[in-house]
């Protein structure tokens, strides 16, 4: 594999992350830091959700006891973000829900899960969007498991990301030669959801696609 493997492998993971604005997910930390953070960062600055986020922390044992502290006390370490209020209930609706649920806030039932698994039971809260849920997925590798089933191979492929294998688990691994296992995980993850509605096996939408500027194959998808 060489250097043009490499590049276009990093270019493909660019286009997908930038156009699904998924840029929050977090170095480092926990997955519920990793939601908290998506949920905090919404229509505000990184920068802003990161300070806000940091001063919960320190506010707090654990995340059972931001369960329980007052929204109004949540809202004031959050000043600096946009819409504080309706971000601090929004904590306590989801931390709420999961502990109802689950009585785990640090997401150990979900440990080996799929992403997709991952992704089921947090849509399944209601108070999150698709971006949030996306970034607690990206945040999750080590914690969750994709693939690379014929969707991924498929929309990589198109996507000029040329690893080669002839089994999912070769596949994974070539793509963490091209790229770092970190980002083989985002791509499969992303490319998964790419090809759930859009870059389907037959008739892909490329005039829908959010890479359709970047991507080898769009133009010759389009002409059939
Ligand atoms: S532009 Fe078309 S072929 Fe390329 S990833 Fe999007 S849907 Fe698939």
């Amino acid at each position: 594999m060489g250097s043009n493997d490499r590049k276009r492998a990093s270019a493909a993971l660019t286009a997908l992350r930038t156009k699904r604005r998924l840029k929050l997910v977090p170095a480092g930390g926990g997955m519920m830091e990793a939601l908290l953070l998506a949920l905090v960062a919404q229509g505000s600055s990184l920068a802003a959700a990161e300070r806000a986020l940091a001063k919960i922390k320190a506010s707090v044992v654990n995340w059972n006891e931001l369960r329980v502290t007052q929204a109004k006390e949540v809202a004031a370490l959050l000043a600096g973000v946009r819409e504080a209020p309706g971000k601090a209930a929004a904590i306590h609706d989801v931390l709420s829900s999961i502990f109802e649920e689950t009585h785990d806030l640090e997401f150990g039932f979900l440990e080996g899960a799929s992403t997709a698994e991952a992704k089921d039971f947090l849509s399944g809260l209601g108070a999150l969007t698709d971006e949030m849920v996306d970034e607690f997925v990206l945040a999750g590798r080590g914690h969750f498991h994709i693939s690379a089933d014929g969707d991924v191979v498929r929309v990589l492929r198109r996507l000029g990301v040329a690893a080669r294998s002839d089994s999912p688990v070769k596949f994974e691994a070539a793509l963490s030669e091209l790229v770092s296992a970190e980002k083989a995980y985002q791509l499969m993850y992303l490319a998964k959801r790419l090809a759930e509605g859009i870059c389907t096996a037959h008739g892909p939408k490329c005039p829908e696609c959010p890479v359709v500027l970047t991507c080898p194959s769009a133009k010759k998808s389009k002409d059939g």
